[in-house]
């Protein structure tokens, strides 16, 4: 029988030591980088072993899928992370399960999750998805439409905008990729001054099993790593 919790042990140690690494090399440490664990390609049970190997960070891209392992995993001292695109009617759900969602990518999608944090009396964490690569299949806003986000924002009791996140595109050029990163760090600079009470834009997500090391140098704070945590966990 495999020892999964073993082999998830062994990525997250060399995943974390690139981070270090990486961190180092733009001036920070691996503290100042959080490590999501995508963790939708698996079931509770690789879940909780994941979290057993000392990671409590766990993203999700189907809020279906996130909603039973909040039931099932409610024991263990873990925080999700909805990083996929959320469907409105689906926001009730979701917002009481998340420590964070990484997909704010439309206005109304904002708003209904401010009215339901209203009623539900919470308060929920939200990082606006912005799409630097300009990739037709992407979600999220423009670059040049998140001033005017952010200015619509500021009116909307109950959400906290921890920051932005984004997806690099598919090219295979790592200076492209890296530029991209770069834009997005200097889109949150040209912000910072700006920000309403509930923006505080200290997060920057960025960075996958491909790509999170670029990320990392370019001032990435979450990084959402999937397929590098389970090299050797076979998928059901
Ligand atoms: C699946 C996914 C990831 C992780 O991708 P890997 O290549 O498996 O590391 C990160 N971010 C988002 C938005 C995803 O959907």
């Amino acid at each position: 029988m495999i020892d999964t919790v073993k082999i998830i042990e062994t990525n997250l140690a060399e995943v974390r030591m690139k981070i270090g690494s990486n961190a180092e090399a733009s001036g920070r440490t691996a503290a100042d980088v959080k490590l999501v664990a995508v963790c939708k390609y698996f079931g509770s049970d690789v879940t909780a072993a994941v979290v057993a190997a000392g990671c409590g960070e766990i993203g999700e891209n189907r809020p279906q899928a996130l909603w039973s392992k909040a039931l099932e995993l409610s024991s263990l001292d873990v925080r999700f992370h909805q990083i996929g695109h959320l469907q409105r009617n689906k926001v009730r759900r979701t917002i009481g399960c998340i420590d964070m969602l990484h997909a704010g990518d439309s206005l109304r999608l904002l708003n209904s999750i401010s009215a339901e944090s209203v009623k539900q009396g919470i308060v929920t964490q939200i990082l606006i998805q912005v799409n630097i690569s300009g990739d037709q299949n992407k979600q999220g806003f423009k670059p040049n439409e998140v001033e005017s986000v952010l200015e619509n924002v500021a009116v909307m009791p109950n959400i906290d905008i921890q920051g932005m996140m984004t997806m690099a595109g598919l090219q295979s050029d790592p200076s492209k990729t890296q530029r991209e990163f770069a834009e997005l760090r200097e889109l949150r600079e040209s912000l910072f001054s700006r920000c309403p009470d509930n923006v505080s834009l200290r997060h920057l997500s960025m960075g996958m099993t491909r790509d999170y090391e670029l990320a990392v140098r370019e001032g990435a704070t979450i990084v959402r790593i999937g397929t590098g945590l389970f090299a050797g966990i076979p998928r059901v």
